[in-house]
């Protein structure tokens, strides 16, 4: 997966002078943080993506945030990225996807925390965000194993050739019948959380599917919620967690950057048509974002762009004026599965949407004859 959200972090103390001679100090919504040593950070490998997470501390504080990365947060990361991956051995939605129509299977607290976001982003937008539609993504070529150098054709629907070759309208439809969330449903008992599988079925060519579930929306969000909080429940408040540099967890900022108030961070958002170029900058803290969009990952056949994201309404790789949209606001899950749901949704309805997400604001560029546009729910908010 590459990169689609890239951060300005570092910017020097205003006060250069040496701090025997200068009485001033630098206090961070009440925390002097005039001895913090520079941006510490460490990096992993979840999700197929990079994950960072960098603090601002005082020097005495390192080994107790170097024991959190080796412990409590590596662990935190698997285990989350282990029960919602399509084909890992601990894999919660792998064992969904293997089950009967109709089954009910136990499934882990962090699966079910997972999942009750999911329903929730796919009741704020009308059904845009759907884990529900893993078969259609598989069928697109865009499930991880396509990530594989050796993609070789393995199912009935697979093409030699994806990038090129369109699969049949016969496996569209199919699958888009087997793509309704609400038909599965999750709850919770004494003894545990489950899952009851949609019980509807579709037969193509002698085989029958079943309905099947992808996370990938949603749990880079979600892990990086539970990063930040892993570090503030540990006294760490100052720095950020980012999964892919397309979901992120910011705290607070120890150091003073150009044009906004202590604390904040400038988050700077990529150009959806210039390599290399931003479009907009954010100045945030505390705060939670995410971007999605159709120009990391995709093919062009003809003069058609297929990208990682499909509509709900067609089983297909979505065609909007939405570009790419970010969104930002207290929880990151949310964040990434509101980012998806408004490119499927498109500009109109993206921003009639202002009235059911609540406190989270959102900016899409909006494609137009002379590149794109931009609109916004932010209403100054950014800054
Ligand atoms: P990324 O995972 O690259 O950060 P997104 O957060 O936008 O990008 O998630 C897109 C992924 O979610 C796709 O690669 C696919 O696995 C899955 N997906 C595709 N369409 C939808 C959809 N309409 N709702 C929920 N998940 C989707
Ligand atoms: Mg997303």
């Amino acid at each position: 997966m590459t990169k689609k959200m890239l951060k300005t972090v570092v910017a020097a103390l205003a006060v250069a002078l040496p701090v025997s001679l200068c009485a001033c100090s630098v206090v961070v919504d009440g925390t002097d943080v005039t001895d913090y040593t520079g941006m510490q950070y460490t990096t992993y490998d979840f999700f197929n993506t990079n994950t960072t997470v960098s603090c601002y501390l005082p020097a005495e504080d390192t080994d107790k945030l170097k024991s959190l990365w080796d412990g409590e947060i590596r662990d935190a990361l698997d285990k989350i990225s282990s029960l919602l991956s399509q084909d890992g051995e601990k894999s919660d939605v792998k064992a969904f996807n293997r089950a009967q129509a109709g089954a009910t299977l136990k499934i882990d607290a962090v699966t079910y925390e997972v999942l009750s976001l999911a329903k929730q982003a796919y009741a704020d937008t009308d059904g845009a965000f759907n884990p529900a539609l893993a078969l259609s993504v598989d069928l697109w070529g865009f499930s991880t194993r396509f990530n594989e150098a050796d993609y070789s054709p393995s199912q009935p629907y697979d093409r030699e050739d994806y990038k090129t070759q369109l699969p049949d309208e016969e496996y569209v439809e199919a699958f888009l019948s087997l793509s309704d969330f609400s038909e599965t449903e999750i709850y919770a008992e004494d003894d545990g959380y489950y899952i009851t599988k949609s019980a509807s079925v579709a037969e193509v060519g002698g085989v029958v599917y079943t309905q099947q579930l992808d996370l990938s929306g949603i749990g880079k969000g979600y892990a990086a919620d539970v990063v930040a909080e892993i570090l503030r429940k540990n006294g760490f408040v100052f720095g950020y967690v980012d999964i892919g540099a397309s979901s992120m967890s910011l705290m607070k900022n120890a150091r003073k950057e150009a044009g906004t108030e202590l604390g904040k961070w400038t988050v700077s958002v990529l150009s959806p048509t210039e390599s290399g170029k931003y479009y907009f900058k954010a100045y945030v803290k505390d705060a939670s974002l995410a971007t999605s969009g159709n120009y990391q990952q995709y093919y062009e056949i003809g003069d058609r762009r297929y990208s990682h994201i499909i509509d709900p309404h067609t089983g297909e790789p979505y065609i909007s004026d939405v570009l790419t949209a970010s969104v930002f606001g207290e929880n990151a899950a949310l964040c990434d599965a509101y980012s998806t749901a408004l490119c499927v949704l498109g500009s109109e309805k993206a921003i009639a949407l202002d009235s059911e997400l609540q406190g989270y604001t959102y900016t899409v560029a909006v494609e137009t004859d002379q590149g794109f546009k931009v609109l916004s729910n932010a209403d100054g908010k950014l800054v």
